[in-house]
């Protein structure tokens, strides 16, 4: 039996859920579409399950669109755009807030003894190797840290402040934990463990700036990216001082107090940079940029940073098993920049660039690539015609596919 394929979000501005389903071009539509028990019916085909939402639909509330103006002969089936009204939330969204999760907290990861590269478990912090017993503690918020460092570039004596700002730095048998990142001073380290990326470290001009540089450093042993090192330099060769270790590049053993399906994915720190680089300065637009490279990968428009959808996979396939798909995700607009590129996607880029409401993200380039990937399998789960934005009208999203970002 084949499937009917439908993919639903739900619109929580307008108190809707829009789904759109492929049917036979024979089947009455009109008179089998129904929705009952808090659900979306096609005859005797329940199609969606809304109790998952925790919203209840109106089942006096509901439109049909006949998507197909020029109905291809050859075609069997037809898309319905339906639109279903939910009632509004009596509860306060507390289970949707928008906050991100912390991911991996310093709560979460007990008495660590290892640290060690997730592609290859080469050790690069043992905690039997400190001279005190290691101490765990949270940072402050990424974007707090990133001011501070900035603020004092500016001060009249920056010397001083950043003599008193010391103590936020990497101290050794401390563990210092970011929000997708592990700080650990040098002395800590398995010695050897890790290089300096000599491609990011040739293009460093040390006149420029502060005289501390964060470099991005990769595993001795397998050569992938780790996170960056923070390298001082006075005249000599640049001394590794501490080191950034993205949590989404290293495992941690014991295996911290979650369960193995909350174990955060690259894909979960990504959301959480969205959602904090939105917060704090209030950008909805990402380019997302190799951080060994500096080649734009992406760019990302975040649409609407909290949403829901259902589905089954009948668009990427009508073969797929009926199994259906409930996700708290992001909804974005991306336009794929790896090769090949077109005149239209570099002009793009190239006004993103200078747009100072569009923000950088940088990830090492294996991850940007896998970001991509992980994009692209999210569009299919849409009907083709949905997939690509191409409305003549709208000139600054041509071209851009329509994705999910699962939210953790
Ligand atoms: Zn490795």
């Amino acid at each position: 039996m084949t499937i009917i394929p439908f993919f639903s979000e739900r619109l929580g501005n307008i108190n809707a859920l829009r789904a759109t389903i492929s049917v036979d071009k024979r089947c009455p539509v009109d008179r089998e579409l129904a929705v009952k028990d808090n659900s979306l019916w096609l005859g005797s085909t329940k199609l969606i399950d809304s109790t998952v939402l925790g919203i209840p639909l109106d089942p006096n509330l509901i439109t049909t669109t006949n998507m197909d103006q020029q109905p291809d002969k050859n075609n069997e089936t037809i898309l319905w755009d339906i639109k279903i009204g939910t009632q509004q939330q009596q509860v306060p969204r507390l289970a949707y807030d928008h906050e991100p999760k912390e991911l991996l907290p310093a709560k979460a990861l007990r008495e660590f003894e290892l640290i060690s590269c997730n592609h290859c478990s080469c050790p690069l912090v043992r905690a039997q190797d400190s001279k005190a017993p290691f101490r765990h503690k949270d940072m402050p918020s990424e974007h707090w840290y990133e001011l501070v460092e900035c603020w004092i570039c500016h001060e009249t004596k920056p010397e001083e402040h950043r003599a008193r700002m010391k103590p936020i730095l990497a101290k050794p048998d401390v563990l210092l934990v970011g929000s997708t990142y592990y700080l650990v001073h040098s002395d800590n380290l398995t010695p050897d463990s890790l290089v300096v990326d000599r491609d990011v470290a040739s293009k460093i001009n040390w006149d420029n700036g502060t005289y501390t540089k964060w470099i991005t450093v990769n595993c001795t042993s397998c050569s992938m990216p780790l996170g960056e090192g923070q390298y001082e330099k006075y005249d000599e060769e640049p001394i590794l001082r501490a080191v950034k270790l993205f949590k989404y590049c290293v495992s941690i053993l014991p295996t911290p107090t979650l369960t193995p399906c909350e174990m955060p994915t690259f894909m979960d720190f990504l959301v959480c940079d969205l959602v904090n680089a939105a917060k704090a300065h209030a950008t909805y637009r990402f380019l997302i940029q190799g951080r060994n490279t500096g080649k734009i990968y992406c760019l990302i428009w975040l649409f609407n940073w909290d949403t829901q959808i259902i589905y089954n996979r009948g668009f990427v396939s009508p073969s797929e098993p009926a199994d259906v798909y409930h996700e708290r995700a992001m909804k974005v607009l991306y336009l794929d920049c790896s090769d090949p590129i077109s005149k239209q996607t570099e002009q793009h880029v190239a006004a993103w660039s200078v747009d100072k409401t569009s923000e950088h993200l940088l990830y090492p380039d294996a991850y940007c690539v896998q970001l991509i990937s992980n994009l692209q399998k999210t569009t299919l789960l849409l009907p083709p015609s949905a997939r690509v934005m191409n409305h003549p009208a709208m000139r600054t999203t041509m071209n851009f596919s329509v994705g999910f970002i699962k939210r953790p």
